[in-house]
């Protein structure tokens, strides 16, 4: 692969009682798991989900397709945890969000996953922007045009892995472009520091393990009511793919409608005829 990734990550529990997230930040995988199912069944499910997605690690380069494969995995493994005779009926479940470093055509691009309402940001030429969309009763009435949220719904999401659900995750397929940096947190960030708060660290901070702690401290300052984890990767470009190129003017899409549809994974495609 002719790009090269540096990554750091920290997570913290906050203010509840255990820290049920979990991680994975190693080439070519970025990902944020929050678990979910009261005791230590919240963070097995997100290890669970974790776990099934290490397999990526040893397979180079990855196609789109490898990580919706391993995605399903993910939600096979959870869901089967279900079975466990302990949880009497209540299913555990975990969010996943997240960036994969991909091949496709023969060019980098990251493949992000989302569903539940763990985020993925790209952070480029100083501007943050958030690729994922989150599964939430809150973005569900913000879609629907409504701006007053009671703040009653708090965080109740609609889509998870496990969770008695079969729901789907979205995927995006964006150009890698040099100096890229892709921020992937749990909502335990994401509630506490705001958009403009998140960019300022990112820009300050050109080390991306310390800009992980700082951006899990300023959570922590903000109240960090819940767990709290955070990865930061960026990409530099080697100077080969330099002379090579890409597009580096693709803004993410919702799906990669843009790029070629009939090469794309076949969730993809599906996911883009009903986006549209
Ligand atoms: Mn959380």
């Amino acid at each position: 692969m002719d790009v090269t990734l540096s990554c750091g990550a920290a997570t913290d529990t906050g203010r509840r009682a255990a820290n049920e997230d979990s991680y994975l930040a190693q080439a070519p995988a970025f990902l944020v798991a929050d678990g979910m199912g009261g005791h230590q069944h919240g963070r097995q499910a997100s290890d669970t989900a974790v776990a099934a997605l290490r397999g990526l690690l040893s397979h180079h380069p990855l196609a789109p397709e490898d990580v919706v494969a391993a995605v399903d995995n993910a939600r096979a493994a959870v869901a089967e945890l279900a079975a466990h005779p302990h949880l009497a009926g209540r299913a555990p479940g975990s969010t996943l969000s997240g960036a994969v470093l991909t091949r496709h055509h023969g060019e980098p691009y990251w493949l992000v996953v989302n569903i539940g309402d763990s985020r993925t940001y790209r952070f480029r030429d100083g501007q943050l922007a958030q690729v994922s969309v989150d599964h939430s009763e809150v973005q569900e009435l913000l879609d629907a045009g409504q701006t007053q949220i009671p703040a009653e719904l708090g965080n109740i999401i609609t889509r998870a892995l496990g969770a008695g659900t079969d729901s789907q995750p979205d995927y995006w397929l964006i150009p890698v472009a040099d100096h890229d940096r892709v921020l992937v947190c749990s909502d335990g960030l994401s509630r506490e520091v705001d958009g403009p708060g998140i960019a300022r660290i990112l820009a300050d901070e050109p080390d991306p393990a310390a800009a992980a702690a700082h951006l899990v401290a300023a959570a922590l300052a903000a109240g960090g009511h819940d767990n709290i984890t955070v990865v930061v990767v960026d990409a530099t470009f080697t100077e080969a793919q330099r002379r090579d190129g890409v597009a580096t003017d693709t803004v993410p899409h919702r799906t990669a409608v843009d790029i070629d549809e009939s090469t794309l994974p076949k969730r993809l495609r599906a996911a883009s005829e009903e986006q549209a």
